[in-house]
């Protein structure tokens, strides 16, 4: 045992030293990768983990997107059939609405018929009295006709014509003016009105008024060939709407007029086609009240009412049912006049 020396002793020692030296570098490098290597795989996996997530996210955003536009889908789906609900319900509204004015009509023409059956019982004693009272006997009515012709002139003369009547017709200008010369032909009386009927130019000034007057008259001429002198202001004689053009002008108006030859014809009686009465009672109720003292009955219509058609035949027999005739206005009838207010 001697001959181990020290010198061996520390070889030795050494030797194991660097061994365990080297196992120790060794295991520790062992660990160090291994520590590196866990670290990447860690790394990966939370890699994998946050990808994952991140792709899970997307799905769920993805997924409530669709959610949310089906939901979409669902609330427009459910507006456009709540508006078409609604379109049909105010459609069905307004059929039962215009039914119920087809009703209403349908009543309404139900009562007109009615009354008329009525007004025709009562028109039909009324009319045709057995005998014809004193107070209209021998008289004499002029139907006039103002401010036409109109759509409703053909059929007014169709009227007159049926029942073998002549009337007069004081004319203006218009769109009708060709009916003019049916009127003279077929035997009534043509007259002068007005060219424009408008107050405010007419009654300006005495001068305004001639020149509305020659133009009418000259229209008259034109149209049918005949001169008239016979003549009807507009508004009448004793209008007072003259007053706001024109001071005292009715009064000049009146005298000049007869000065320059013509006559001019007011009325005392009239069907009120032009104030209001609407229907043919109203205006048969009017002509019936013409004034009994007068001899000779002037009475004011106006053919561009359709009314006054549907009146016509009406006063035409209550007339002749009271005996009178029926005359037309020449320069040589006496005029009825009503008093001058301007
Ligand atoms: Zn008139």
């Amino acid at each position: 045992m001697k001959k181990i020396s020290k010198h061996t002793l520390l070889k030795t020692a050494i030797i194991i030293l660097s061994v365990l030296l080297v196992a120790a570098t060794a295991s520790a490098v062992y660990f160090v990768v291994q520590d590196n290597k866990s670290k990447n795989q860690i790394e990966s996996l939370n890699k994998k983990l946050a990808d994952e997530k991140s792709s899970h996210e997307a799905d769920m955003q993805s997924n409530s997107e669709a959610f949310e536009s089906l939901e979409n889908e669902k609330s427009s789906e459910a507006q456009s059939y709540e508006d078409r609900l609604s379109a049909e319900s105010s459609a069905n509204q307004s059929k039962v609405d215009e039914l119920n004015k087809q009703i209403e009509s349908l009543n309404k023409q139900l009562a007109a018929k009615r009354a008329a059956s009525t007004t025709k019982r009562v028109d039909s004693q009324s009319v045709t009295p057995s005998t014809p009272p004193a107070q209209s006997r021998g008289k004499t009515v002029y139907l006039t006709f103002d401010d036409g012709p109109s759509q409703y002139t053909p059929e007014i003369l169709n009227v007159l014509d049926r029942y073998g009547v002549k009337a007069t017709f004081f004319v203006v200008n218009g769109r009708y003016n060709s009916v003019m010369k049916d009127i003279v032909n077929r035997g009534n009386a043509i007259g002068l009105h007005s060219y424009s009927h408008n107050y405010a130019s007419v009654y300006s000034s005495d001068a305004a008024f001639y020149s509305d007057l020659n133009k009418i008259s000259a229209v008259v001429k034109e149209q049918t060939g005949v001169e008239t002198k016979i003549m009807r202001f507009p508004g009448g004689s004793s209008n007072t709407v003259s007053k706001k053009y024109s001071a005292g002008i009715m009064s000049r108006l009146a005298k000049s007029v007869t000065e320059n030859g013509y006559v001019y014809f007011d009325w005392n009686c009239a069907n009120g086609d032009a104030a209001g009465a609407n229907t043919v009672e109203k205006q048969l109720a009017n002509c019936k009240s013409y004034p009994k003292s007068a001899s000779n009955i002037i009475v004011l219509m106006h053919d561009s009412k359709s009314t006054t058609l549907e009146a016509l035949p009406k006063i035409i027999e209550y007339y002749k049912s009271c005996g009178m005739s029926f005359g037309v206005l020449t320069t040589a009838t006496p005029p009825v006049h009503h008093g001058i207010n301007n």
